[in-house]
């Protein structure tokens, strides 16, 4: 039976910050029978690498916390990255890191899973397998260590952090991280016949049995020679595939939720309900790796969300709800969504909030539908001010939908609104950030004019643009950040409303971000370096310096411009172009020509389908699935703006193409259709079947399966 850490960190939380953070134990937690352990067949360590007021609040981790909990003989126990003052109090009482549930080092794992959402969180993922004892290079660990596995944003771009992940999964993780944790576990198990795989062995099994696990020590990266770009990744055994899919939940509305999410005791970035409401988006931003990862859309139901928001109230008694996802104006029943939400949790004082909403003329409906609840806060997200811009990064929003938005939400008693926009997009002039500053003012005086009362609070969060993986603009240098810090200031200056708060995203965090969010393997000496010199939590700016990484990057022969802001030739290879997650580079090349043009790809909704990468058979079989088209419509597969119909493969043709079935009788359902694609998948997974070459790559599990649709 393992040991519990408990008595030695009681120790040491005498002294440092926030100790109820180190002690678990909270609401919802599962804490299963130590006394069982041995039995268990398979162990996890979720990690959100950062602190536990921020960790814990991650949907996506309370959602895999609960369904691999949910499973009698697994179990998921969590760490966070301990606070600074915690982790030298480990060091030196020479305490390991720590599971909250038990207590039990990580050690004690046949998993340690970290979510990656953002690059500022490197340095504590070496942080927090340092403090594991767990070696930082991938290489010199030994059968005994746990798997490190890491999914999230950052698996979409994993090469920077190919030297301390053994396995990256990129993707949705809810149907494949049960068979993935049952896999590994069994290959470690000392009791198997001819005892434990060898660590080699194990992952060389897991690279060539699993279509969505990329293996990074199981391929060979190549580069120019003299330090010059990134030329690829050669496998280093046959059956090892060149190309690793990203896992989809095509059910989306069987996909598991968080209704029992652990309920902090210690403050935490987000103490309310959280549902998601739909995933994906296919609005086609052209900034947004999130929209381009994620598809295609995918949908819960009104009656599925409402069910799932009373489920988690009572499970939780919090008081206030909020409906996600990446864009929550475009779930296809939202103003039904919002009269069932208000009906139901209205009377019981429990507001809705939706933070993620696109603003267009219908938005301005909203507000009136949601009266009754708190005014909890309206948030736009219309990230440019000018209509040029607005055609280069794709968002189809106007100011004046904003502005009668906005004087909607006034009109129904909100005083404050949140602007969210961007500087640094390619193509940017000095007007497009004079809009941005006029557009807030005008917005907190329109509050006067609608209520008669005093101009609202309107508070401005400006990012700075980070180029990342898989959006159109993933060829594009970052610009500089000094630059971006006259820019900054440059606004500030101009702005002279009261009323009107500008907050600016830390030039240099967006920098080292950028350095990070397109990186190679190349880099990992300046991130050991970096982390020697005690980089850690920068996404904290008490906690950031930006001279340390520059100094690290500079002791190991890294020109960290190479990857920020240096542009790349349409033809070079990528750090990730072995992930087929979606979107192809035909794809996303011919939209960055589109931004540079200035012309607008409309949203592919209803029919219109731009021939992306993913497969459209599967984004019309889920339209129809939820009702949003007809089941016996043929959808056209139109193109880009010039009318050119590309086709399935990127091959022009002259005529719209249509969607007919393969086989005798439609696909009935995206259900019944996903269901087979992913029993296709696990087959693939246990028959050690491995996706080999570049064109099967883009052949998709749901024109294989039985009864699907295909292109023709
Ligand atoms: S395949 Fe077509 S419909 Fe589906 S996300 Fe891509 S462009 Fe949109």
């Amino acid at each position: 039976m393992p040991e519990s850490l408990l008595p030695a960190v009681r120790e040491l939380l005498d002294g440092v910050t926030n100790p109820a953070q180190y002690i678990g134990g909270e609401f919802n937690s599962v804490r299963k029978d130590l006394g069982s352990w041995g039995a268990l067949a398979g162990r996890m360590v979720l990690c959100y690498p950062d602190t536990y007021e921020v960790g814990t609040s991650h949907n996506g981790l309370q959602i895999l916390y609960q369904m691999l909990n949910d499973v009698p003989d697994l179990v998921a126990e969590r760490c966070f990255t301990p606070w600074p003052d915690m982790a030298d109090a480990m060091r030196a009482a020479g305490v390991p890191l720590f599971t909250l549930e038990n207590h039990l080092p990580v050690t004690d794992f046949d998993v340690l899973g970290f979510t990656l959402q953002t690059e500022l969180t490197y340095s504590n993922v070496l942080e927090t397998i340092d403090l594991a004892r767990i070696p930082l290079l991938a290489r010199e660990r030994s059968s005994g260590h746990p798997i490190i596995v890491a999914g999230g944003h950052g698996a979409h771009s994993p090469e920077v952090l190919a030297e301390f992940i053994d396995v990256f999964l990129p993707g949705d993780a809810e149907e494949t991280l049960i068979p993935f944790l049952r896999f590994v576990a069994e290959r470690r198990r000392a009791d198997r016949p001819g005892g434990p795989m060898s660590r080699e062995e194990l992952l060389h099994d897991i690279a060539r049995t699993f279509a969505y696990a990329y293996v990074p020590s199981m391929y060979t990266a190549a580069f120019d020679p003299d330090n010059g770009p990134f030329r690829g990744l050669t496998p280093r055994f046959a059956d090892v595939p060149r190309i690793v899919k990203g896992a989809s939940v095509f059910d989306f509305s069987s996909a598991p939720m968080a209704t029992r999410p652990v309920v902090p005791h210690a403050r935490s970035v987000q103490d309310r309900i959280s549902i998601e409401i739909m995933r994906g988006c296919t609005r086609g931003c052209r900034f947004c790796q999130a929209g381009m990862i994620t598809r295609p859309m995918r949908y819960r139901t009104v009656e599925d969300l409402v069910n799932a928001a009373e489920e988690t109230w009572k499970n939780t008694g919090y008081d206030s709800i909020t409906l996600t996802s990446l864009s929550s104006g475009d779930y296809p029943w939202i103003e039904q969504l919002l009269r069932a939400m208000s009906e139901r949790f209205t009377p019981r004082k429990v507001s809705v909030s939706l933070p993620s909403l696109r603003v267009t003329g219908e938005l301005s409906k909203l507000p009136a539908l949601m009266h009754g609840v708190r005014k909890s806060g309206m948030t736009f997200a219309p990230e440019v001010a000018t209509d040029r811009l607005r055609r280069i990064i794709n968002k189809d929003i106007r100011n004046e939908d904003v502005r009668a938005s906005a004087a909607a939400a006034y009109a129904e008693g909100w005083a404050q609104i949140k602007l969210y926009y961007m500087i640094g997009i390619p193509g940017e002039r000095e007007e497009d950030l004079r809009a941005v500053v006029e557009f807030a003012d005008e917005l907190s005086k329109l509050r006067q004019k609608v209520t008669g009362q005093g101009p609202a609070a309107v508070n401005v969060t400006v990012s700075t643009f980070v180029p990342k993986a898989f959006v159109p603009f993933q060829w594009d240098g970052m610009m500089d950040r000094h630059v971006v810090r006259e820019k900054q200031s440059w606004m500030r200056k101009l702005n002279r409303n009261r009323r009107v708060k500008l907050k600016f995203h830390d030039a240099d965090q967006s920098f080292l971000e950028g350095i990070l969010s397109r990186g190679d393997r190349r880099l990992a000496p300046g991130l050991i370096e970096a982390h020697r010199r005690g980089a850690r939590f920068d996404a904290w700016s008490e906690h950031f310096e930006l001279p340390r990484w520059l100094d690290a990057f500079d002791a190991c022969g890294i020109d960290p411009d190479k990857y920020a802001t240096r542009e790349r030739a349409r033809d070079e290879a990528l750090p990730w172009d072995h992930l087929d997650i979606g979107p192809s580079r035909d794809y996303l090349w011919s939209e960055r020509e589109k931004a540079r043009e200035e012309i607008k790809t409309e949203y592919c909704v209803g029919k219109v389908c731009h021939v992306c990468g993913v497969p459209p058979s599967l984004c019309f079989a889920i339209k129809r699935d939820m009702g949003l088209l007809p089941t016996k419509q043929l959808p056209i597969l139109s193109m880009d703006g010039s009318g050119v119909t590309r086709g399935v493969e990127g091959v022009a043709t002259d005529a719209p193409r249509r969607l007919r079935s393969a086989s005798p009788g439609p696909v009935r359902t995206a259900r019944h259709a996903a269901g087979a694609a992913q029993a296709g998948a696990g087959a693939t997974a246990l028959a050690a079947t491995p996706v080999a070459s570049d064109d099967s790559s883009r052949e998709t599990l749901i024109d294989r399966a039985p009864g699907a649709t295909e292109c023709v």
